[in-house]
Order: C-alpha cells, then sequence, then structure tokens
C-alpha cells in the first residue's frame, strides 16, 4: 500500500544543508518512496540540557510503500551513512532522522512510537506537519 510518511531531518555538525540534501536523495532512493512535498529548510535552537550548534531543520513528506519499522531501518542506515556516531541523548548530531507522522498508521513498540512522542512539544513540527499535510491533501 502507498502512504505518506512526515519525515523530520535535523542536523548541527559538520555541513548542515549537505547533510539534509544527501539525507534527501538517499530518502528518495528507498524502494517504492518518493519525496512528494517538502518544507523549507529552517535553523531552530536546540532542545534540552546539552550546550550546542544550532540545528537545521526539514521536514519531508515521503509517499512511500515501505511498512513503518522497514522505514525506520532504512532512516537509521541513512544516518549511519552520514558518518553519525552513537550520541548522548539530546545531544548533538550530523543527521537525525524521525517519522513524525505516517498517514494514518498508528504504532506503539519499543523501537517505535508514531506519531512521535514529542509532536506535542515542538511547535516547528506541528507547523511544518500542517502545512506538508495541506500539500498532499490539494
Ligand atoms: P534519536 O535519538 O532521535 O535518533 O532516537 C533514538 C530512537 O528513538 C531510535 O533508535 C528509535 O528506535 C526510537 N524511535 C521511537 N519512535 C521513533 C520515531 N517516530 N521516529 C524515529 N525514531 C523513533
Amino acid at each position: 500500500m502507498r502512504d505518506v510518511a512526515y519525515v523530520a531531518l535535523g542536523s548541527n555538525v559538520g555541513d548542515r544543508h549537505a547533510l539534509l540534501a544527501a539525507a534527501r536523495d538517499a530518502m528518495a532512493a528507498l524502494p517504492g518512496s518518493r519525496i512528494v512535498a517538502m518544507t523549507e529548510v529552517e535553523e531552530t535552537a536546540p532542545l534540552g540540557p546539552v550546550p550546542q550548534g544550532a540545528f537545521l531543520n526539514q521536514m519531508v513528506a515521503l509517499e512511500t510503500t515501505l511498512e513503518p519499522r522497514a522505514l525506520l531501518s532504512a532512516l537509521h542506515a541513512i544516518e549511519r551513512a552520514s558518518g553519525r556516531e552513537r550520541r548522548e541523548r539530546w545531544g548533538p548530531r550530523t543527521l537525525d532522522l524521525d517519522i513524525v507522522a505516517f498517514a494514518a498508521q498508528r504504532v506503539t513498540d519499543a523501537e517505535l512510537v508514531v506519531p512521535h512522542p514529542e509532536l506535542p512539544n515542538r511547535d516547528f513540527w506541528q507547523r511544518e506537519l500542517a502545512e506538508l499535510e495541506s500539500t498532499v491533501k490539494s
């Protein structure tokens, strides 16, 4: 089944624009997947207790035949390919990819929670998601 996943991209280490661009290319190359809408890239202040540089963020609407858990595995592989190392929670990262929402699908297990539990706390995710959903539906 084709469905639309809303994936948040974030980077605050290295060539942030290039890392986001490479992540978009890698997502578009996943089996049965294509990017159907994306927000502008925007800079946001880091969240949490660890001092670190500002993030570049973006959200994409990825039409995909992948199931949510298969998509999460693919996103982890893209993170690893970007040189991301195992990191402290809330710490700096070359590339962070989160499944914010996945059409009407709901997932709750040890590895994956969709919609993402941080969605209610992140105004910019809510704004980006609303923008993409209206683009995808129109
Ligand atoms: P992070 O530090 O943001 O990369 O998240 C670490 C872990 O969160 C990942 O290894 C996932 O197993 C888990 N996780 C749970 N729900 C989600 C989601 N909706 N999107 C991405 N990761 C998730």
